[in-house]
């Protein structure tokens, strides 16, 4: 297991744009499996290459932390669709620690990408995981969440809202 430093909120490299991975070499699968391994080790649910500081269009995601046969690489992702229903939603990102925010996206997007095997897929998904695939995608072109959301507050507020909640 080989874990990355993942870059936070202020380091140029999560503004610019990734250039295309190309083919799915040992090297490439190396990078990949250690974003993964990045991934759990800070209890996300998706991680991009240029969170590593790798300026490739590539990511990684495991929307249900539980389902470890639920995860996704994504290499050279293009989405080709997007529903037109959206939704508010609240996110987080390894690259802006300790905070969330609320962010409107399409509820489905479909999204063609290259897997580890170096085969071009076509997917659909909606709800969570269309969340989380939007999101990350976004870091390929240098976009943070931060750009888009509303009501950007220290996760912490969430958590003893949500403690609160259970109370009553
Ligand atoms: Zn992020």
């Amino acid at each position: 297991m080989a874990t990355r430093k993942v870059v936070t909120e202020g380091d140029e490299v999560l503004r610019k744009h990734a250039k295309s991975a190309g083919p799915v070499t040992t090297h490439l699968k190396e990078i990949l499996l250690d974003m993964v391994d990045t991934m759990r080790e800070e209890n996300g649910v998706g991680l991009a290459a240029p969170q590593v500081g790798i300026m490739r269009r590539m990511f990684v995601a495991q929307p249900d932390p539980g389902d470890d046969a639920g995860v996704y690489y994504m290499i050279d992702p293009v989405i080709t669709w997007y529903s037109e229903e959206k939704e508010w939603g609240v996110e987080g990102c390894l690259s802006v620690p300790d905070m969330v925010g609320d962010v409107e996206r399409p509820v489905a997007v479909k999204i063609e990408a290259t897997d580890l095997e170096g085969v071009r897929q076509q997917y659909e998904f909606e709800g969570f995981e269309a969340r989380v695939m939007q999101h990350e995608y976004d870091h390929l072109d240098g976009i943070l969440y931060t750009d888009k959301a509303r009501n950007v507050r220290p996760a912490y507020e969430d958590d003893e809202e949500e403690e609160n909640g259970r109370e009553e």
